[in-house]
């Protein structure tokens, strides 16, 4: 059998050949208990850098204690090209499951935010690498078939390093997949919320990750088609230091907020009810929103009234 050559990149942190611990700070090498960063929603209590957090960890941190419910959970990816590199596609499938106890690299289903509905899609990156397969595609779809057909918000969370290449066309026929799921809710307006961690590259960031009516990104994730190295290799350019990263996708018009995840569940909430029906107005101090014509397509009525226009084909 001939060898097979892997270069492994190596970070700032990793000098000196030691593994960092993962509950170690990158950034600025604090160490926690697993309990210390549950607690505090996995970000650094000193730096506050954003720690990766599992699908059912985050699902957790968004949603209102006990009113999540999941969907398409009995899915599993199948192997048509009997793919084999280091080793078979199943056995990657199977480790996969075993570590993160999950039958793929998205859970959907629906829940509440503050007692208000939502169809939910959240990714984890520890599946694979957040890898776009066909399981994944299809569970992205059955929250947004359950969005449209409840007509309820639909919010997705993601994280992934793009395609799942041992899929090959299935995994990249995704992107055209999920892309038309996002318009049939476009279609009726029920609006999508897409929340951006790190790290949403590749065929994610290419297709639905990228089509929110709103588009948050959590601080410092990097967000972009390809990453910096491969970018640098390509153009023979330096890149930005921020290059990708949340802030400066911020500066290009590409994203309407970055929220810390401290703040994520409650400006979730905010949006939940902006994007309610009119009739659906919680009482209180608020200033009442304006009337509008009740043929109105409610995303397009919150987004008019931050001057935010929507494209339409
Ligand atoms: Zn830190």
């Amino acid at each position: 059998m001939t060898p097979i050559e892997v270069n492994v990149e190596r970070t700032a942190g990793d000098e000196g050949g030691g593994r960092r611990h993962p509950n170690t700070c990158p950034s600025c090498r604090s160490h926690f208990r697993d309990d210390e960063l549950r607690h505090s929603l996995r970000v650094c209590a000193q730096c506050g850098h954003h720690f990766a957090v599992g699908a059912m960890e985050r699902i957790e941190q968004m949603l209102d204690p006990g009113s999540f419910v999941e969907i398409g959970s009995e899915l599993r990816a199948a192997d048509p090209l009997a793919f084999v590199d280091l080793k078979p596609y199943t056995d990657r499938l199977l480790d996969a499951e075993l570590a993160t106890g999950l039958g793929d690299s998205l859970v959907a289903g629906s829940g509440k935010i503050v007692g208000r509905p939502a169809a939910v899609a959240v990714m984890d990156f520890a599946f694979m690498g957040g890898s776009m397969g066909s399981v994944m595609g299809e569970r992205f779809c059955l929250a947004a078939d359950l969005a449209v057909a409840r007509r309820i918000p639909l919010i997705s969370v993601t994280a992934s390093g793009g395609a799942r290449m041992q899929e090959n066309i299935l995994a990249l026929m995704q992107m055209a997949k999920t892309v038309g799921a996002v318009d049939s809710l476009r279609e009726i307006g029920v609006p999508y919320i897409s929340v951006l961690a790190h790290p949403t590259t590749g065929g994610v960031i290419a297709s639905f990750a990228s089509l929110g009516d709103v588009v948050v990104a959590e601080p410092g994730a990097l967000l972009s088609f390809a990453g910096p190295r491969v970018v640098e290799q390509t153009t023979g350019e330096k890149t930005a230091p921020d290059f990708g990263r949340s802030e400066s996708n911020l500066r290009l018009g590409q994203l309407d907020a970055v929220v810390p995840r401290r703040e994520l569940r409650g400006e979730l909430a905010k949006l939940l009810v902006l994007f309610s029906p009119a009739e659906d107005e919680p009482t209180g101090d608020n200033e009442p929103l304006p009337q509008t014509g009740s043929d109105e397509n409610p995303v397009d009525r919150v987004l008019g009234m931050f001057g935010l226009g929507r494209k339409r084909g």
